[in-house]
């Protein structure tokens, strides 16, 4: 019997129920079991935007990972189908509905699996957890995600607390919209899929992955405006490049990232 485990065969298209009819990215295909973003938004056509370049854009093309827009709108009331409303207590702005974000969520939640473990719910918002690298590593070994992105002065507290929200950051500022925070944090999730980057080793001692940022980098020419490539990279001396280069990455960490080098120094004593 295959089962969830089986690898994936490419080329069978995956079916679920759906309320309405699918925004599927263009005629890509979706592969079944593929890691899947399902984006909840008021903005369907910012998507897939810059996922669609590069070494995202092929593996999107190739089925590794899928993405799925669900248009708030259609969930608005009455005939201008509003989304917002005025904020309770007064105040500046407009605060997306409860009734219509639960109903987008309820889509959204159509075949995918109850537990948050295997299918975070996100909502993007300048007061959630900061977004790093250990979350883009346990959303990447979810079956994939739902993103609520918010606009105007965010979203009713009620419907994030019946649907066992998470609230993520993507940094200490504050955005128009979630949509930009949910491309940046769908990039540092799908490039850790397997199969995504050409190399998979690149996500081991990249900066974050290991606790240190990453040494500098050079290539060709190996001198430039004077500036000549420092000699021991040019040496062949695997030890001694990889001691130079873990000395430097020490020595970015301490000067730049002191709150991460007192941890990584907690992690290694
Ligand atoms: N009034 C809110 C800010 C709303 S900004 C507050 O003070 O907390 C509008 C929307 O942009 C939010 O609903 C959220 O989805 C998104 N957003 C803004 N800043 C963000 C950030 N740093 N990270 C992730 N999403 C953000």
């Amino acid at each position: 019997m295959p089962s969830e485990k089986t690898p994936k065969s490419h080329g069978r298209l995956s079916i679920s129920a759906s309320l309405q009819p699918r925004d599927l990215m263009g005629e890509r295909p979706r592969v079944k079991g593929s890691w899947t973003a399902k984006i909840v938004t008021l903005f369907p056509q910012a998507f897939p935007g810059v996922l669609e370049q590069s070494l995202t854009g092929r593996a999107l093309d190739q089925g590794k990972w899928a993405l799925e827009t669900i248009d708030l709108r259609p969930f608005g009331i009455g005939k201008h189908r509003n989304v917002d409303d005025t904020p309770a207590g007064g105040g500046a702005g407009m605060v997306l509905r409860a009734d219509v974000v639960h109903r987008a969520l309820r889509q959204a939640a159509m075949g995918t699996p109850a537990s948050r473990k295997d299918w975070p719910v996100v909502y993007l918002s300048p007061r959630g957890k900061p977004f790093d690298q250990a979350t883009a590593k346990r959303w990447s070994q979810a079956e994939g995600i739902t993103m609520l992105c918010g606009r105007f002065e965010g979203v009713d507290q009620r419907v994030l607390d019946y649907h066992r929200v998470e609230e993520v950051s993507l940094g200490d500022f504050v955005l128009t919209g979630g949509e930009i925070a949910a491309q940046a944090m769908i990039d540092a999730t799908v490039r850790l899929l397997p199969g995504v980057l050409g190399n998979e080793e690149s996500t081991e001692d990249e900066s974050h992955a290991n606790g240190l940022l990453e040494h500098p980098q050079y290539t060709r020419p190996a001198e430039w405006e004077g500036r000549p490539i420092p000699e021991v990279l040019l040496s062949g001396n695997h030890a001694k490049i990889d001691e130079w280069r873990r000395e430097q990455a020490e020595n970015l960490t301490k000067e730049r990232r002191p709150d991460m080098w007192d941890a990584y120094k907690g992690t290694a004593d």
